[in-house]
């Protein structure tokens, strides 16, 4: 590839609006270019990595045995109605009419279609296994799309959808999906944990994300330094903070079950839903009677899927003192329904951030109810969507160095971006949709599922993030949208650099090395500024002044110096 017939295009600056590192240089780069909110042109750079990012998820999946398909971008809404998700998505969802007047969706991801092929074309337990996948484009009407790329709201995914007969058989491909995603992420040369997540509805353990470290992440990530244990903060809440239940200093009470939604509890109280409830942080002080505060508290009230938080609100919390106390797992599980809802006290150093005096006075009268006195909020923080950064930084108090939940050491804390996430479905979508196989007593049963998604345009992100400099982009060598880059000073000069640069050229290109040539005759600062910025990670300088002593000089992207080699050995030693 010549620089002059591709398509370069760098900027010195940064638009206003890229927050975050990798977007900044994804746009200095020319990788990517904005169409609208979240919304991007890929543009031949940004492409180059994104194809490779592909290939080499595609590799891997068929390489576990998963069938490559292409399924629709827009999608009737027939489907999504059957599996209720046509009114349960809420306005994520792109829906759409056409000149029928026919609903349809913009996929975000493709369950009821997969469902739907399944229904139709797996009928007997003899087809089974099977793991379908493709590499399609998702829409998701982001509420806050933002950081480029890695919260767009038109994105790329790899999204792959296992079939099997039983449970048993649906563990196994997770867990062949789970393996695959690993061989991914290393080959991506990127750092990154598997952590347990949550399974909301679905129950069960089967649910983990893969998240690439980054200080910029989205998501906090819990783990321990000296075993296997890592879960997303949302989950180790839960379970790292479960622990610290002593009977009688905790607060809930829930005698029914039932369900209600994140709605229901924002409307409880009395705040406007902006978003998705993950969890409530609650802070309370402890007075003595002097007024002074002798304990801080933290409550977390952790509101996951469809709880019933009526019976809180209707009076059955009878208080800090009295009838409240800590529930235990079973108890959350058996009241709500679901694993593991979270109500429980940590203590903390600093309160967390009170948001509005309403939003504190109506959590207030909740928690402690009007004749608590003793007891006040001091702070209110909407889970995840809040500042960040303080929330963190609590939960950072309360877990670090806490003992882990497995036992095997403490825990530490980090950020991460969520670039996969593998999921155990189980018959959500088979029983509503009603895709069944027949098994070996020809009696129909219904097909367990399992979900894998990989972010393939986040990838792009979250490697910068990880892996950038002063002077730009430091592309993992897999995923790097050239392998090598020529750089001749005076190849519109001199017709020995000419030379020797077109043949390096070509024995590269002809060894299938993603080799870049810079014809363009930029002065060498430029041209050397304009790589780094794009991040190739090998470069060779051809001048006549090395070619006067038969050498090139060969740099890596992370290396301080260039090296001094022979011309004759230049290919041989890039390849
Ligand atoms: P997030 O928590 O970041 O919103 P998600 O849990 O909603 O992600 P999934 O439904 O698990 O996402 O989708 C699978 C993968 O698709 C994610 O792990 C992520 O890598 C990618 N992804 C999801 N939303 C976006 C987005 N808005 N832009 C780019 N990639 C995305
Ligand atoms: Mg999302
Ligand atoms: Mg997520
Ligand atoms: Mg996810």
């Amino acid at each position: 590839m010549k620089a002059s017939q591709f398509f370069i295009a760098t900027l010195k600056e940064a638009p206003a609006d890229a927050e975050v590192i990798s977007h900044q240089l994804m746009m200095r780069a020319g990788m990517i270019k904005r169409l609208s909110a979240g919304i991007y042109n890929y543009m031949p750079m940004g492409l180059r990595v994104i194809r490779k990012v592909e290939a080499i998820i595609r590799e891997e999946m068929v390489r576990s045995g998963a069938v490559e398909l292409l399924m629709p971008l827009v999608q009737p809404a027939e489907l999504w109605q059957e599996s209720g998700r046509f009114q349960a998505y809420g306005p994520e969802l792109l829906r759409l009419k056409d000149r029928h007047d026919r609903d349809f969706v913009v996929q975000p991801t493709s369950e009821e279609v997969i469902t739907d092929i399944a229904r139709q074309e797996l009928r007997s337990y003899r087809q089974l296994p099977k793991n379908f996948f493709h590499i399609q484009t998702k829409f998701r009407d982001e509420r806050r799309p933002r950081f480029g790329v890695m919260r767009g709201r038109e994105f790329t995914m790899k999204d792959a959808y296992s079939f099997d007969r039983d449970k048993d058989g649906a563990a196994k491909s997770y867990d062949i999906m789970f393996a695959a995603y690993k061989r991914i992420f290393d080959r991506f040369g990127l750092q990154y944990r598997a952590v347990a997540a949550d399974t909301g509805a679905i129950g069960g353990d089967l649910s983990h994300e893969f998240q690439v470290i980054a200080d910029t992440g989205e998501d906090a990530i819990v783990y321990c330094p000296t075993s296997d244990y890592a879960a997303n903060v949302e989950l180790a809440e839960g379970i790292a903070l479960g622990t610290r239940a002593a009977p009688g200093e905790a607060m809930v009470k829930t005698p029914t079950p039932g369900k209600s939604t994140c709605a229901d509890v924002a409307a409880l109280l009395g705040l406007p839903l902006q978003r998705t409830v993950k969890s409530l942080v609650l802070a309370t002080d402890q007075l003595n009677e002097a007024g002074d505060v002798i304990k801080t508290t933290v409550w977390l009230l952790l509101v996951r899927g469809d709880h019933d938080l009526n019976e809180v609100k209707t009076g059955k919390v009878e208080g800090l003192k009295q009838g409240w106390r800590f529930a235990t797992a079973s108890e959350i599980e058996d009241h709500f329904g679901c694993k593991p809802g979270y109500l429980g006290p940590v203590s903390t150093k600093k309160p967390v951030k009170v948001i509005a005096d309403r939003t504190v006075a109506a959590m207030s009268d909740f928690i402690c109810g009007a004749n608590q006195a003793d007891f006040h909020i001091t702070g209110v923080n909407w889970g995840r969507d809040l500042p960040e950064p303080d929330l963190v930084a609590d939960i950072r108090n309360v877990v670090a160095g806490d003992p882990s939940p497995d036992g095997k050491g403490v825990l530490a804390i980090q950020r991460g971006i969520e670039v996969g996430h593998v999921f155990y479905l189980g018959t959500k979508y088979s029983k509503s949709m009603n895709a069944n196989y027949l098994d070996e007593n020809g009696k129909p049963q219904p097909m367990e599922m399992g979900c894998y998604g990989i972010g393939v345009t986040r990838i792009l992100g979250a490697a910068i993030e990880q892996n950038h400099d002063e002077r730009g982009i430091v592309w993992p060598a897999a995923i790097a949208p050239f392998a090598v880059v020529v750089c001749p000073i005076g190849y519109d000069r001199s017709a020995e650099v000419r030379a020797a640069a077109d043949q390096l050229h070509e024995t590269l290109g002809a060894a299938g090395i993603d080799v870049m040539l810079d014809d363009r005759g930029e002065r060498p600062g430029a041209m050397f500024a304009d790589w780094e910025l794009i991040g190739a990670p090998l470069r060779v300088v051809i001048s006549d002044r090395g070619l006067k002593a038969g050498t090139v000089e060969v740099q890596g992207r992370r290396e301080a110096q260039a090296s001094t080699v022979a011309l004759a050995e230049a290919a041989a030693l890039v390849k």
